[in-house]
């Protein structure tokens, strides 16, 4: 069963070095975060499988890399200097800042609805270029990859000799100064976005449009986003800007948060080829553009079947990495009972349990809300019991549940019986796992089993083929968990057995069943199961 609350993936994620806020020691930066050792090989996994998906296995798309820095004249005709804006409210009453569209006329802070009248605020970051401290010598941070892949339109197309329809893949970061960064990994500053133009000729956008929509929807099951939880949103033409025929947003049903965008699929029309070229009067424009007196270049395509000039239309998936990465997470995560506690233990919990929850709601040392939701939270666990054990441990995480005493008494007896009777296992896609394979030795005092052990990690990730570790600071049973709560698909132990016959034990993550596989052999059967 997926993640419950988004709160076990944050716990996990920072536990475990998935993620860590951004200058944590300074007190961090709001909106920011910096992807730790697993977090890193995760997300690589994730856009490397973009990539393969969407460059590789199809024969109508290249790719490109083009800089976060461009020409601001690229933001002033994309139309960003004027509409990439949010409508921003001040609180009156306690002063803070927020997204008018996001908060329903009252203030998520104070609830007071004295508020200003919305204003746009431009979510582009500026700064400095060059050495001289000129008002004019500023650059924005590119708020999507998009443009950079317009304004190359025509190189694409002279360096390839490409017929439409075919389109351009781009992985990189954008910036977005959002007035209110929340939700961890779901609204930040900074992000990774991939992103696809898909150029074809007008009158075949709509067939293209839903054959993309069709093409990654196929995309997300396959990276372990189940389809029961993502809802295709058509934007009603009232709410779409307008360039946009028509947008389907995906949406993932997120715990806690609800149904929320992780992908924006728009059938765009010829506005943003357009709206880059010079002598767009004469290119038959059926979207309506800004005039533009700087471009050197029309960005037309010849098509040799009508022997004319054509702007193409524009079909645009583009989806954000994080929103994406915590989706993964969200779904591979799974608390499992490995065998039931006792009786009488369980009982022990309960009461300690309900003793705690008795004083939380009626202490007098957290706010009204802080203690409606624990209490909540408390009683959804207890009805619950035993396969909410292990939700108890965020339950303590929540706002002010460390100011209840009753707190450690309650963790000293689910803890325990916790980590006997479960495992926090992540079903990681194989594939998509940071790290497809840890060897520990049995004995780790031994040196004829360090050594097998030792050398068949080193083999396994030679040339760069996977992620391998080697571990021996616990009993094994103790990490097989600690791989299960990572998503490690396969554990290998090195026993005296391998000593002699050159075997090891291969654990599977997801039905723990062992099987004994020759030393020589594992390359292969890893990499036939790595899918
Ligand atoms: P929202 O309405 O949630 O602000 P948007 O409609 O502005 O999003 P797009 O401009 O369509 O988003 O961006 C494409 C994708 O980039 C989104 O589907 C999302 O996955 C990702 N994305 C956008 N803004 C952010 C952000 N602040 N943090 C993380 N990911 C983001």
């Amino acid at each position: 069963m997926p993640a419950t609350s988004l709160d076990q993936v944050v716990s996990l994620a920072k536990r475990r070095g998935f993620i860590f806020p951004s200058s944590e020691i300074y007190g961090g930066l709001q909106g920011v975060f910096d992807y730790g050792p697993l977090g890193v090989e995760l997300k690589n996994n994730i856009m490397q499988d973009w990539w393969r998906a969407n460059v590789y296995e199809r024969d109508d798309m290249e790719g490109l890399d083009a800089a976060i820095l461009m020409n601001r004249l690229v933001w002033k005709y994309s139309g960003h200097e004027e509409t990439f804006v949010d409508p921003m409210v001040d609180c009156r009453n306690c002063k803070s800042r927020w997204r008018a569209d996001q908060i329903h006329g009252q203030c998520p802070n104070c609830g007071s609805a004295d508020l200003t009248e919305p204003r746009p605020f431009n979510m582009m970051f500026k700064t400095a270029v060059g050495p001289i401290a000129d008002a004019d010598a500023f650059a924005y941070l590119r708020p999507e990859t998009a443009q950079g892949i317009f304004v190359n339109f025509a190189n694409v197309l002279s360096t390839t000799s490409r017929k439409l329809p075919f389109g351009i893949a781009q992985i990189g970061k954008g910036f977005r100064n959002e007035i209110n960064p929340r939700n961890f990994l779901f609204r930040v500053r900074e992000f990774d976005m991939l992103e696809i133009e898909y150029f074809v000729m007008p009158g075949t956008e709509d067939e293209w449009h839903q054959r993309w929509l069709d093409d990654r929807l196929r995309w997300w099951a396959s990276i372990g986003v189940s389809r029961e939880r993502i809802q295709v949103y058509d934007v009603p033409k009232a709410d779409l800007a307008h360039y946009s025929k028509r947008t389907f947003d995906l949406m993932y049903n997120y715990p806690t948060l609800g149904y929320q965008e992780i992908e924006g699929i728009a059938s765009r029309s010829d506005f943003d080829l357009g709206s880059h070229s010079k002598d767009q009067d004469s290119l038959g424009l059926s979207a309506r553009v800004s005039p533009n007196s700087h471009s050197t270049t029309r960005l037309t395509y010849f098509d040799p079947t009508s022997n004319k000039h054509v702007v193409p239309f524009v079909v645009e998936p583009s989806a954000g990495v994080g929103r994406c990465f915590l989706a993964v997470l969200c779904e591979a995560y799974d608390e499992q009972m490995v065998k039931p506690p006792a009786d009488e233990k369980l009982a022990a919990v309960s009461d300690a349990l309900a003793a705690y929850l008795k004083s939380a709601g009626k202490s007098e040392k957290i706010s009204a809300e802080a203690r409606e939701a624990l209490v909540a939270r408390g009683e959804a666990i207890a009805t619950d019991l035993p396969s909410a054990l292990p939700q108890v441990e965020s339950l303590l995480a929540m706002v002010g549940a460390d100011q209840i005493e009753l707190g450690k008494k309650l963790r000293g007896q689910a803890q325990p019986l916790t980590d006997e009777h479960f495992r926090t296992v992540l079903h990681l896609r194989p594939r998509l796992a940071p790290i497809k394979a840890a060897v520990f030795p049995l004995k780790r005092n031994h040196e004829g089993l360090v050594s097998l052990a030792k050398g068949i990690r080193k083999s396994l990730q030679s040339g760069g083929r996977m992620r391998a570790v080697y571990d021996d600071t616990g009993a094994i049973g103790k990490l097989y968990r600690r791989q299960d709560e990572i998503g490690t698909p396969f554990c290998l132990t090195v026993d005296f057995q391998s000593l002699e016959d050159q075997t090891v034990t291969v654990r599977d993550r997801d039905t723990m069943a062992q099987e004994r596989v020759l030393v020589a052999e594992l390359q292969g059967y890893l990499e036939e199961r790595l899918v």
